[in-house]
């Protein structure tokens, strides 16, 4: 029998502290065939699976999501979940850094609900931003998980498919897949941490060398994301890996190399102090 995948996100990163409130008309929404063309993946490849392509919203960065849309739009979301069960995978395609008040972790609390909802043979596999914050919330949730390596970003399409290839030889080989994380106690913006500027790009460039390893499937770091103030804001190593004791011990690594070179992130751009030159911008 065929296996099925579902499709389905919402993605966009929100500045808590500004007063522009995203809602409905601030999100695109990708569907059907033309969410399978922005993935960009060899769909066509498996016929031994059918891939539902539901619906992803995406905006550009920006304040806080509106909470009613974001609790109707997950509703919606969920409902359509549960009209195509039974699924043997989800891909979610997140961002990372919502903002929703009142809501502390608004991807977990959505893949939480989503998982409630599958079957617990059901696998879910989760891509990121790089800018992402991660929580146990999300971690117990998921079973593969992968997000950017490049900022700027120039391997969103390659993520995905990392993401979608894990979930499918997961599914279809039973390849084993434990996922290990640590909180990386730094928080620095984007523009401090550039992956085509040192200390980012050897780190970076690293993540490649430790996917070799035997026993490691996928290795990330998250930068985490700093324009919104909520208690899950932090970086952190995330490693999915068939042999654990090797996992984590490969996540304390990646953890280490970035929080060892914490104080070479810089601006890789021209920057003044608020108090001083500011007035010559
Ligand atoms: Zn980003």
């Amino acid at each position: 029998m065929k296996k099925k995948i579902f499709i389905c996100g919402i993605s966009t990163e929100c500045c808590s502290y500004s007063t522009l409130i995203q809602n409905k008309k601030d999100f695109e929404v990708l569907s059907s065939k033309k969410l399978l063309k922005y993935i960009n993946f060899p769909f066509s490849k498996y016929d031994n699976i059918t891939f539902i392509p539901n619906k992803f919203y995406r905006s550009l960065p920006g304040g806080p999501v509106d909470k009613k849309f974001f609790l109707k739009t997950i509703n919606n979301l969920t409902k359509d979940l549960i009209k195509s069960t039974p699924i043997d995978g989800i891909l979610l395609i997140m961002h990372g850094a919502m903002y929703v008040k009142g809501i502390s972790d608004p991807e977990g609390f959505f893949i939480k609900k989503i998982r409630s909802k599958v079957s617990k043979d059901c696998k879910i596999s989760l891509s990121f931003d790089l800018h992402g914050q991660m929580t146990d919330t999300i971690i117990k949730n998921i079973d593969y998980f992968a997000a950017y390596k490049t900022a700027p970003h120039i391997d969103v399409k390659q993520t995905y498919s990392r993401a979608l290839k894990m979930l499918i030889d997961g599914i279809l080989k039973n390849k084993k897949n434990h996922i290990i994380w640590e909180k990386i106690p730094v928080l620095v913006s984007g523009e401090m941490s550039s992956t085509i500027v040192e200390p980012c790009k050897t780190i970076y460039k690293n993540l490649n060398k430790f996917n070799k390893m035997k026993g490691v499937n996928d290795c990330n770091l998250l930068i985490g994301y700093v324009w919104a103030d909520t208690k899950r804001a932090t970086a952190s190593a995330i490693v999915n890996c068939a042999d654990d004791n090797i996992g984590k011990r490969i996540c304390k690594k990646i953890a280490l190399s970035y929080w060892n070179k914490r104080f070479k992130l810089v601006y890789d751009m021209k920057s003044y102090k608020l108090n001083k030159g500011f007035s010559s911008y």
